[in-house]
C-alpha cells in the first residue's frame, strides 16, 4: 500500500522548502523526499572550501517571511556556504518543515497513473508513495559529473567532486586541511575558481588542470556592519521590488547606453568603475549591448583581458588564463577574490590541458603528456549535467508509457519551463526554459513556487484533477525560448547554458535557460494564469 499525499516534492532545497510551505498553507498533505541528511539543496551538498554565492546576501534570502527577514543578520556582502546552510536550517526549524521531509531518501522512479490521475513515486528503499501533484525541486545544478578519464578509480590518494565534498573535509573543514599536501584541482568554472583561491593559501603545492579559462571578475566581498544590516532590514521591501524590475533579479541593472555610442575615455572609465564594484555589476550592470552585440562585447572582452595580463606576472601563464574562444559574459562569469594572483605564488602551477591533455589518472596522481603530477588530493570541480540532469536521473514515465528522457532526447520541450506535455501535474521548478534558471535564484524561485501554488489552488477550486500543456502551446514556448537566446551572444559559446557537457556527449546542444529577462518571464506566467491557464489543458 502506497503512502498517499496531495502533493509530493522532490528535494528540500530553497525551492522545495518554500513549495512545502505554500502547499501546506492551503491545508494540503505534502511530503518532501530529500536524498541528503539535511535541508539546503545546493547549500547542503556544496561544502567545498571557498563556496559562497555571488548574489548580494540580503537579496538572496526568502522574502515571504517578515520574521525571518528581521531575525536573520548577514555578516558578509556575499555569504559563504556554511552561513547559507545555517540560514536554511534556521528557516526549516522556525516553520517546522522537517516533520514533512523524509531525509536520506532518493526518488528513483515516478510513474503517472492515468486512470487514478496520480503520480506514484518509488523511493530507493523500495517503498512507494502517491500524490496528484508532483513537484520537482531537485535543482538545476545538482547532478554532478566526473570526467571520463582513464584510470580515475586507480588514484590512491583522497578525492572528491566539489558537489559531494566530504562534510568534514580532508581532515577539517578549513583551509588547514591542505597544509603539507599536494593538491590537484581539475576544472576552472565558478566552482573551481573558488576552490583554487582557498587551496592556494595553504597547500604545499597546488596544480590546476585547466581545460578552458573563464572571464573571471572581482567579487569584492566584505563585511556588513550592524548599522548597514539595520538599514537593509528597514528597506527590504524596496530592495526586493528593485530586484523584481531587473533582467536577472539582482540589484544590478543594465546601463541604457550602448558601449559603442560613448567615447573611448568614457567607456574605459565606466568599465573601470564596474570592475571595482562588488558583485555582478561588471556583467549585469554594464552597457546593455555587451550581451547582444559582438562589437560591444569585444570591447569589454578586451578590457578584461588587459586586467588579467596586468594581474599575472608570467606572460605565458596570463595568456593561458585568457579565454580565446568566447567573449566576456557569454558563459557564467565566475566572481573571484585574488584568483589571478594565485598564479604568482611559488606553490601554484597551471597546467593548460589544451597543450598537454590529461592522459590518465594513476595511483600517484595525474599524468599529462608523459609528465606525472604526484598528488595527495584531487578535487574535481568538473560541473554538472545541468538543468535536466537531476530529472534525467529519475526514471520518469508519463501518459501512455512515455519516458521523459526520450521526449527530451533532442532538448527539453516545455511550456513556461513549468510543465511538459504528456506528464500531467508534474511541475519543474527552476527547470529548463524557466526564467528562474538565469536569475538571482531565490527571487525567481519564489515566483515559480507561488505560480505552482496558485495553479494547484485554482485546480482545487474548479475541481480539475489534471493539468498539462497543449502541444501547440509547448511548441510555441520552445520556439520563443530559442528566440530569446538568439537575441543574445549565449549561443556563441559552449557552456551549460547551451546544454554542453563534455562528460556527457549524448547531451544535445540546445539552449537550457530563458533569456528574455525574469520580468518578462514573470509577466508571461501571470498572463497565462489570468487567462485561465491559456495553453494548458485542464481536466
Ligand atoms: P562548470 O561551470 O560547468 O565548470 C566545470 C569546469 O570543469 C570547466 O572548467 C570545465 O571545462 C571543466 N571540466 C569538465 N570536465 C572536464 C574534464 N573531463 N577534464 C578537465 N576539465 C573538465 O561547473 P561549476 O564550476 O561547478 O559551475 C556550475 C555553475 O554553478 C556555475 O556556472 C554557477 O551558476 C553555479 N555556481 C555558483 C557559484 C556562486 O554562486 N558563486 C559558485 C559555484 C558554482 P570546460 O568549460 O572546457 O568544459
Amino acid at each position: 500500500m502506497s503512502n498517499q499525499y496531495d502533493a509530493i516534492i522532490i528535494g528540500a532545497g530553497i525551492s522545495g522548502m518554500y513549495q512545502l510551505h505554500t502547499l501546506r498553507e492551503q491545508g494540503l498533505s505534502v511530503k518532501v523526499y530529500e536524498a541528503g541528511t539535511g535541508v539546503g539543496g545546493a547549500w547542503y551538498w556544496n561544502k567545498y572550501p571557498g563556496c559562497r554565492f555571488d548574489s548580494e546576501s540580503y537579496t538572496y534570502g526568502y522574502s515571504w517571511s517578515e520574521e525571518v527577514l528581521q531575525e536573520w543578520d548577514y555578516k558578509e556582502r556575499f555569504a559563504a556556504q556554511p552561513d547559507t546552510e545555517r540560514y536554511l536550517n534556521f528557516v526549516a526549524d522556525k516553520y517546522d518543515f522537517r516533520k514533512d521531509i523524509q531525509f536520506s531518501t532518493r526518488v528513483t522512479k515516478a510513474t503517472y497513473d492515468e486512470a487514478a490521475k496520480q503520480w506514484e513515486v518509488e523511493l530507493d528503499d523500495g517503498s512507494t508513495a502517491r500524490a496528484e501533484t508532483l513537484v520537482s525541486a531537485s535543482g538545476p545544478l545538482n547532478a554532478h559529473t566526473l570526467p571520463r578519464i582513464p584510470g580515475i578509480d586507480s588514484f590512491k590518494g583522497e578525492w572528491a567532486h566539489t558537489a559531494r565534498y566530504p562534510k568534514e573535509g580532508f581532515g577539517g573543514r578549513g583551509i588547514d586541511q591542505f597544509k603539507g599536501k599536494r593538491v590537484g584541482v581539475i576544472g576552472t568554472g565558478a566552482t573551481g575558481v573558488q576552490v583554487i583561491q582557498e587551496v592556494a593559501k595553504t597547500a604545499d603545492s597546488l596544480t590546476v588542470f585547466q581545460l578552458a579559462p573563464e572571464w573571471c571578475a572581482p567579487l569584492k566581498n566584505g563585511p556588513i556592519s550592524s548599522e548597514e544590516m539595520k538599514n537593509i532590514k528597514a528597506n527590504y521591501k524596496t530592495i526586493f521590488a528593485e530586484c523584481n524590475e531587473t533582467f536577472g533579479a539582482f540589484r544590478h541593472k543594465f546601463d541604457e547606453r550602448s558601449a559603442l555610442e560613448v567615447s573611448d575615455e568614457e567607456r574605459e572609465a565606466f568599465f573601470e568603475k564596474k570592475y571595482h564594484e562588488s558583485g555582478f555589476g561588471i556583467w549585469l550592470g554594464n552597457f546593455h549591448d555587451i550581451m547582444t552585440d559582438r562589437k560591444a562585447n569585444d570591447l569589454i572582452t578586451d578590457f578584461i583581458a588587459r586586467k588579467i595580463r596586468s594581474r599575472v606576472n608570467d606572460p605565458k601563464t596570463a595568456e593561458s588564463l585568457i579565454p580565446k574562444d568566447h567573449g566576456f559574459g557569454t558563459r557564467r562569469v565566475p566572481m573571484e577574490t585574488q584568483y589571478f594572483e594565485c598564479y604568482n605564488k611559488p606553490n601554484v602551477k597551471l597546467v593548460n590541458l589544451k597543450w598537454t591533455p590529461i592522459e590518465e589518472i594513476v595511483p600517484e596522481g595525474v599524468k599529462c603528456n608523459d609528465e606525472l603530477y604526484e598528488l595527495d588530493i584531487i578535487i574535481y570541480a568538473t560541473g554538472f549535467d545541468a538543468v535536466t540532469g537531476s530529472l534525467k536521473r529519475i526514471d520518469i514515465t508519463g501518459k501512455d508509457g512515455a519516458k521523459l528522457t526520450d521526449k527530451w532526447a533532442n532538448g527539453p520541450r516545455t511550456l513556461l519551463g513549468m510543465q511538459t506535455a504528456g506528464f500531467p501535474n508534474l511541475f519543474t521548478l527552476v527547470g529548463p526554459h524557466n526564467g528562474a534558471t538565469f536569475c538571482n535564484i531565490p527571487r525567481c524561485i519564489e515566483q515559480n513556487v507561488e505560480w505552482v501554488a496558485d495553479t494547484v489552488k485554482y485546480m482545487k477550486k474548479n475541481d480539475f484533477h489534471s493539468i498539462e500543456p497543449s502541444l501547440e502551446a509547448e511548441d510555441a514556448w520552445t520556439i520563443h525560448v530559442d528566440e530569446t537566446a538568439e537575441g543574445t551572444l549565449f549561443p556563441s559559446a559552449d557552456s551549460w547554458f547551451m546544454g554542453v557537457n563534455i562528460n556527457d556527449p549524448s547531451k544535445k546542444r540546445t539552449f537550457m535557460l530563458y533569456a528574455g529577462g525574469q520580468q518578462n518571464y514573470r509577466a508571461e506566467c501571470d498572463k497565462v494564469a489570468e487567462n485561465d491557464y491559456a495553453g494548458f489543458v485542464l481536466k
